[in-house]
C-alpha cells in the first residue's frame, strides 16, 4: 500500500477539493449533536475522538426510506437515495463496521440500495485518540488496513496518508502538489510513537477474544434473567451500535387508491418485546432475558462464526448510551465474575 505525507496546513483546501468525486459528508454537529451529514462548506467538518452518537451505517442503511412504489401494474425501485458521496472523518472502528455490514447485505442475494450506496461512496478515514468508554483496543479494531480509499493519520504537523484504492490514488493525483512521496525514519519513529501512546491512554478493555467460549458457555445463565429485571426494551442499543441491521418492511396504501402505495423500510430491533411475533400470535422471544442473550450473543459470538468477523467494533456506544448500563462491559463482566449480579 502506498504512504504519503502531507502537511496539516493543506488539509482543509485538499479535503473541498474532493468535491470533485461526490457530494461531502462527514461528522458535523445538527442541533448540537455530532452526526454524519451532508456538509455545506469544509468548515462544517468537525475531526475530532468522539464518535457521532449514530454510527456511519446510517449513510448506507438508512434509517428509513421508500423502496419502492407498487401500482396494479407493477412495482418501481426507488433508488433516489443513492448519489456520489465522499465521506469524511470515518474512525477505524466505523470503518470495521462496514466491512461487517459488507457480509451482511453484500452477500448472495445482495440488497441492492445497501450496495448501490456503498459502490457510490468514497471512504476518507482519520485517526483518533480514545475517549473514556473506547474499546477498540480489546476488539482488535482500533486499526484499519483495508475498507478505505485514503486514511489520514494525525502526526501534529503533519498527515501520514494510506492510499487504499485506485480511487484514492485519482484524489491524490488531483493535488499531488500536497503530497510528499519521501517518509524517513524520523517519520516512522513519530508514528511509532503514536501508536504507543495511543494505546497506553485506553482506560476500559474486556476480555473480548475468550467470549465466544463464554457465551456459549453460559447459554442457560441466571444471568441474563438477572439483567432482564432492568431492561427497558427500548432498543437504544440496536440504534447506536454500529453492526445492529435489522430492519421491517411495511407497505402504505394510497388513502384514495388501495391499488396504489409504496414499500417503506425502518430501522428494527431484536430488543423490541413484537420483534419475534409471527403470524397466529406466537413470539419466539417474548422474555426479555431471550432478547438480551440473541443481542449479545450476535455481538460476542455469532457474527464470527457465520461472517468470519465479531459483531462487536469496540465504539462504546453501548457503554454511553444504554440509561440502565447493560452493554459489553457489564455483561462480559457478569458472565466472568462468580457471583451472579443482582440487579
Ligand atoms: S439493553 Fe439498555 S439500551 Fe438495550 S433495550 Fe435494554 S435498556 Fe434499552
Ligand atoms: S456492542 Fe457496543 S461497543 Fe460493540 S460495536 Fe455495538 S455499540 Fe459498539
Amino acid at each position: 500500500m502506498r504512504i504519503l505525507k502531507m502537511q496539516s496546513k493543506f488539509l482543509d483546501v485538499f479535503l473541498e477539493s474532493l468535491n470533485k468525486f461526490g457530494n461531502l459528508y462527514g461528522p458535523t454537529y445538527k442541533n448540537k449533536v455530532l452526526s454524519y451529514d451532508r456538509l455545506a462548506n469544509i468548515s462544517d467538518l468537525v475531526l475530532t475522538d468522539e464518535h457521532p452518537m449514530i454510527p456511519i451505517k446510517k449513510l448506507f442503511h438508512p434509517m428509513k426510506f421508500t423502496m419502492l412504489h407498487f401500482n396494479e401494474m407493477g412495482f418501481t425501485p426507488d433508488y433516489s437515495t443513492i448519489e456520489k458521496r465522499v465521506i469524511l472523518g470515518v474512525h477505524p472502528c466505523e470503518i470495521h463496521s462496514l466491512l461487517i455490514l459488507d457480509s451482511v447485505f453484500m452477500r448472495e442475494p445482495m440488497d441492492p440500495y445497501y450496495a448501490q450506496l456503498r459502490q457510490n461512496s468514497a471512504i476518507i478515514g482519520f485517526s483518533c485518540l480514545p475517549t473514556e468508554n473506547s474499546l477498540c483496543f480489546s476488539t482488535d479494531t482500533d486499526i484499519v488496513e483495508e475498507g478505505f480509499d485514503l486514511f489520514f493519520v494525525n502526526l501534529g504537523e503533519y498527515f501520514l496518508v494510506w492510499v487504499g484504492s485506485s480511487l484514492g490514488h485519482d484524489m491524490i493525483y488531483e493535488r499531488e502538489e500536497f503530497f510528499d512521496k519521501n517518509v524517513t525514519h524520523d517519520d516512522i519513529q513519530e508514528y511509532v510513537e503514536w501508536r504507543q501512546k495511543k494505546n497506553k491512554m485506553f482506560k476500559k478493555s474486556f476480555e473480548f477474544d475468550s467470549m465466544p467460549d463464554i457465551m456459549e458457555l453460559s447459554y442457560e445463565s441466571e444471568i441474563w434473567e438477572e439483567f432482564a429485571k432492568i431492561c427497558l426494551s427500548c432498543g437504544q442499543c440496536s440504534m447506536v451500535c454500529p453492526t445492529c441491521n435489522c430492519y421491517s418492511v411495511t407497505d402504505v396504501f394510497d388513502v384514495t387508491n388501495e391499488q396504489i402505495g409504496r414499500r417503506d423500510r425502518n430501522w428494527d430491533s431484536c430488543m423490541y418485546v413484537d420483534y419475534s411475533l409471527v403470524a397466529g400470535g406466537h413470539n419466539f422471544r417474548a422474555s426479555r432475558g431471550n432478547r438480551l442473550k440473541l443481542w449479545y450473543g450476535h455481538k460476542l459470538k455469532t457474527f464470527g462464526k457465520d461472517y468470519g468477523r465479531p459483531g462487536c467494533v469496540g465504539c462504546g456506544r453501548c457503554v454511553d448510551s444504554c440509561p440502565v448500563d447493560i452493554n459489553v462491559l457489564t455483561i462480559s463482566e457478569a458472565l466472568t465474575t462468580k457471583e451472579v449480579p443482582e440487579k
